[in-house]
């Protein structure tokens, strides 16, 4: 992925964190720990460490989360391609989620 897609890809990962689905601020919006942070650092494979320390000491934490995976459990296109730190987990992470059958097949 170039860089420039990778700044748009995490541009677009942020204002669907901050702004959800319906395009409208969730009221938890306002306490985001990550509201004037770099949105590129949230789709960097390189930063992910800091993006999760900024998530981890985010005070909403458990709704940003809920909502993304509620988001992506909208579309089998979402769930698949789920990338970028949401919620304090990567998309590798939600994919874990929301493909717990995969995962126990993958384990045995
Ligand atoms: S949990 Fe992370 S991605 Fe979600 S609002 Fe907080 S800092 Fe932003």
């Amino acid at each position: 992925m170039r860089n420039n897609d990778a700044e748009a890809f995490g541009y677009r990962v942020l204002m669907r964190v901050l702004f959800g689905p319906t395009d409208g601020p969730p009221v938890w919006r306002e306490r985001a720990a990550c509201a004037d942070s770099d949105p590129s650092l949230f789709d960097t494979a390189g930063r992910i460490a800091a993006a999760k320390k900024v998530c981890a000491s985010c005070p909403v934490i458990d709704e940003c989360r809920q909502d993304q995976l509620d988001w992506e459990a909208t579309s089998p296109r979402f769930r698949a391609n789920a990338s970028g730190v949401v919620g304090g987990l990567t998309g590798a992470d939600r994919r874990r989620i929301h493909y717990p059958a995969r995962n126990a097949k993958d384990v045995a």
